[in-house]
C-alpha cells in the first residue's frame, strides 16, 4: 500500500549555490528545499539572504565568490556536496567600446573566475564520493546568440559554456556531471534595476518585451524548475550540455 507521502526529487542531497539572495538563485534555493534537499545558500547580501531562514532546509552563508579565501573556508566547513550551482553573475551594458578595462576584469572575474575557483574548491569532495553535479549559470547571450550591448557579458557567458564542457569531459568516468543553464530574459530584481537605469524605463521595458517572441519574460521559478531537474537523479545521463530556456528568443 502506498503511503501517499510525496517523495522529494532531491531528498538527501546537499546543494551549495551562489547568488541565492534574489532572482534566479533565490527561486532555486527555495525550489531545491521544497524538493527535500539540504541547501547551503550563499550570497554577499546578508540582509536579503536572511529572508531564506524561514525555510528549515536552507542554511545561509555569506560568501563573496570572487574571494578565494572565503570559498576555501566554506569548502572546509562542508563535508559533502552533491550539487554545486554556480549562479552568480553580473550584466555589463555596452559594446566593446563602452567596456573599460575595469569592466572587463570585473565581469570576467565574477562571471567566470568565480566558477573556476568554486569548482576547484568543491570538485575534490565530489570526486571522493565518485558522484556530483555541477550546474553553471550561462545565458543565451553567449556563444548561442549575439545580443547588442552585451559584449563582455556574452564573452563571459560563452566562457562558462566552454568551462562546463571541459569539466564534463574531464570527469565523466569519475561520476561527475557538469551542465549549464542558458536563460533568455528573466524577470528578476537586477533586470528591473537595469530597466530603471535607462533614460526611458517604460520604453526600455517595452523593448525587452518586444524582443520576446513569446510576448513575456521568464519567471525565476520557471528557470528553477529546470535547475531542479538538473540537480535531480532524473538528469543522471545528461552532461556537458547547455540548457536553453528562452521562450524561443534564440530560434
Ligand atoms: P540578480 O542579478 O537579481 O542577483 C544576483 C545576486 O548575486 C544578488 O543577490 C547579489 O547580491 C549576488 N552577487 C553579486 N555579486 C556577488 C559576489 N561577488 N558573490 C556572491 N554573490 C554575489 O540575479 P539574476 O538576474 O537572477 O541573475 C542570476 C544569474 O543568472 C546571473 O549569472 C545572470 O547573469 C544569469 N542570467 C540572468 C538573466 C536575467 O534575465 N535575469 C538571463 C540570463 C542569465
Amino acid at each position: 500500500m502506498e503511503s501517499g507521502r510525496r517523495m522529494g526529487r532531491l531528498d538527501g542531497k546537499v546543494i551549495v549555490l551562489s547568488a541565492a539572495a534574489q532572482g534566479i538563485g533565490r527561486a532555486c534555493a527555495i525550489a531545491f528545499c521544497k524538493e527535500g534537499a539540504t541547501v547551503i545558500a550563499t550570497d554577499i547580501n546578508e540582509e536579503k539572504l536572511k529572508e531564506l531562514q524561514l525555510y528549515s532546509g536552507i542554511q545561509i552563508k555569506v560568501l563573496d565568490v570572487t574571494r578565494k579565501e572565503q570559498i576555501e573556508k566554506l569548502a572546509k566547513e562542508i563535508e559533502r556536496v552533491d550539487v554545486l550551482f554556480n549562479c552568480a553573475g553580473f550584466v555589463h551594458h555596452g559594446t566593446i567600446l563602452d567596456c573599460e578595462d575595469k569592466d572587463w576584469e570585473f565581469t570576467m572575474n565574477l562571471n567566470v573566475g568565480s566558477m573556476y575557483m568554486m569548482i576547484r574548491a568543491f570538485l575534490p569532495k565530489m570526486l571522493a564520493e565518485k558522484s556530483g553535479h555541477i550546474i553553471n549559470m550561462s545565458s543565451v547571450a553567449s556563444s548561442i546568440k549575439g545580443v547588442v550591448n552585451r559584449c563582455v557579458y556574452s564573452t563571459s557567458k560563452a566562457a562558462v559554456i566552454g568551462l562546463t564542457k571541459s569539466v564534463a569531459a574531464d570527469f565523466i568516468e569519475q561520476g561527475i556531471k557538469c551542465n549549464c543553464v542558458c536563460p533568455g530574459t528573466v524577470d528578476t530584481p537586477s533586470l528591473r534595476d537595469r530597466i530603471q537605469a535607462q533614460p526611458n524605463p517604460e520604453q526600455a521595458l517595452q523593448d525587452f518585451l518586444g524582443r520576446q517572441r513569446s510576448g513575456r519574460m521568464a519567471t525565476a521559478e520557471e528557470v528553477a524548475h529546470l535547475c531542479v531537474y538538473l540537480a535531480s537523479d532524473e538528469s543522471a545521463y545528461v552532461t556537458g550540455r547547455e540548457f536553453v530556456i528562452d521562450g524561443g528568443w534564440s530560434l
